[in-house]
């Protein structure tokens, strides 16, 4: 623990701090904060907090919507792009019922749940996300558009590359922030860029991914420009992934090393692996939440479409990155921006570890391209394909065990609920594509 009751008062007494927002993410991982005074700090701070429950989506019914905020002491920061004069600061909470439980419809929760079952087995686990993004101009209403700023591709730099004030002060901040900001990009679509932070524990990277997607679109709407992290925003051009590095911990070491491995894997690490690729196509609809997700995993694109995994090549699920030692880690290439950070980790500890418990072998791995594959040869090597609609991937999760009892009841009842009317909403739309192929030719 970083932060006692008394280090918080005296912070915000220290940075004369005269808000304090107290935030939380949905079950849908839109981040929900509410501001209190410095007056009311210690209300907060003896977790009297509350808010409605009800008003928040896939969180409770009317009838018992009183809810309790317990902020996370070492979670608190101060914005540095708010004013300096009374200055704001935040806090991640927990949420708690009225009777004192935690409770069930919190992500942050979830994801505490299986890092526990983890620790039980001796374990941590660290991650590492790799956030792409698009910057975009804005109309004369301050609305997104979709033309991107500049039409630079990957590791430009300017005058091509146009998002480099806006990175460069996105740095700053989230260092100012107690970020360490390892490398920042221009990516290979126009207008896409990417920040990479160095990887921490899991919660602390949950908390990590939310606050950077708020800090790069504060930063962005004082550029004038508008960040989104939808995965493909744009036919035809690179979509947004968000890459997830994972490694585990034991007894102080890196789990995943074995010198003698032909790749410096260790058996562990192989066995995280078969529990991924194993339980992916039901963990989809957590890690890939969107309709729109699945438009950004198709061919040709840098995002992966086949359950497969390579120590080089890039068009698999799963990538073995080069660095070694302390470094050594695999990559999950599939989830995107839009995910719940807090359930998308949830579930990849929890399906990495049922590989580990029973002992799951991996497949060989592919490192030929599997995109010039005929389907012949993808059958003969048994690559099946992740689910190419969100329709889909419900369907898969559905029936997965162990994702229910990863998210819970509530979280996995209230989530499919939700996706089933979003699917729903989206199948009876009319499309301009479905028109312009259509109406004139029947
Ligand atoms: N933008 C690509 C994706 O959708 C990834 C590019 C990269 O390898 O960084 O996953
Ligand atoms: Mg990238
Ligand atoms: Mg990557």
């Amino acid at each position: 623990k970083r932060y006692s009751k008394e280090d918080i008062f005296r912070l915000v007494e220290e940075n004369s701090v005269k808000f304090i927002r107290l935030q939380f993410t949905d079950i849908f991982g839109a981040l929900k904060n509410v501001a209190i005074t410095d007056k009311q700090l210690e209300k907060a701070l003896n977790n009297e907090c509350m808010f409605d429950g009800a008003s928040i989506e896939g969180f409770v019914r009317i009838e018992e919507s009183d809810m309790y905020l317990r902020p996370d002491l070492d979670t608190f920061i101060v914005f540095p792009w708010r004013p300096q004069q009374g200055k704001v600061a935040r806090m991640i909470c927990d949420v708690y019922r009225p009777d004192g439980k935690p409770f069930l419809g919190d992500p942050r929760n979830a994801l505490k749940k299986v890092l526990k079952e983890a620790e039980e087995l001796g374990y941590t686990m660290n991650v590492g996300p790799e956030c792409e993004f698009f910057l975009f101009e804005t109309d004369n209403n301050g609305q997104p558009t979709i033309k991107a700023q500049d039409d630079a591709g990957y590791f430009d730099l300017g005058p091509v590359d146009m998002g480099e004030n806006a990175r460069r002060d996105m740095s700053l901040i989230l260092e100012d922030m107690g970020f360490e900001i390892e490398a920042s990009h221009h990516e290979a679509a126009p207008g896409q860029n990417e920040i990479d932070f160095k990887y921490k524990d899991a919660l602390t990277t949950a908390d990590n991914i939310m606050t950077f997607k708020l800090v790069v679109k504060a930063i962005a709407q004082r550029h004038g420009l508008y960040a989104s992290f939808m995965p493909k925003p744009i036919q035809g051009i690179n979509g947004s992934g968000m890459h997830i590095n994972i490694s585990l911990n034991k007894d102080g070491k890196n789990a995943f090393i074995d010198e003698n491995d032909e790749l410096g894997l260790s058996g562990t690490a192989y066995k995280f692996m078969a529990g991924l690729m194993k339980h992916i196509k039901s963990m989809a609809a957590i890690t890939n939440p969107l309709i729109n997700s699945y438009k950004r995993l198709v061919p040709d694109y840098e995002a992966p479409v086949y359950i497969a995994w390579s120590s080089k090549n890039r068009s698999p699920l799963i990538r073995v990155p080069a660095p070694r030692g302390n470094e050594t880690r695999i990559e999950l290439r599939c989830p995107d921006p839009s995910a719940n950070p807090y359930l998308t980790l949830a579930c990849l500890l929890k399906a990495g570890l049922d590989g580990i418990k029973n002992n799951m072998t991996v497949p060989d791995s592919v490192e030929k391209n599997i995109f010039a594959m005929t389907d012949e040869e993808k059958e003969k090597l048994n690559i099946e394909s992740l689910p190419v609609s969100l329709d889909e991937a419900l369907k898969y999760m559905k029936q997965s065990e162990l994702v229910k009892e990863t998210l819970g009841d509530h979280i996995f009842n209230n989530y499919i609920k939700a996706k089933e009317v979003e699917i729903e909403g989206y199948r009876t739309q009319i499309s301009q594509w479905e028109l312009d192929n259509y109406l004139r030719k029947y």
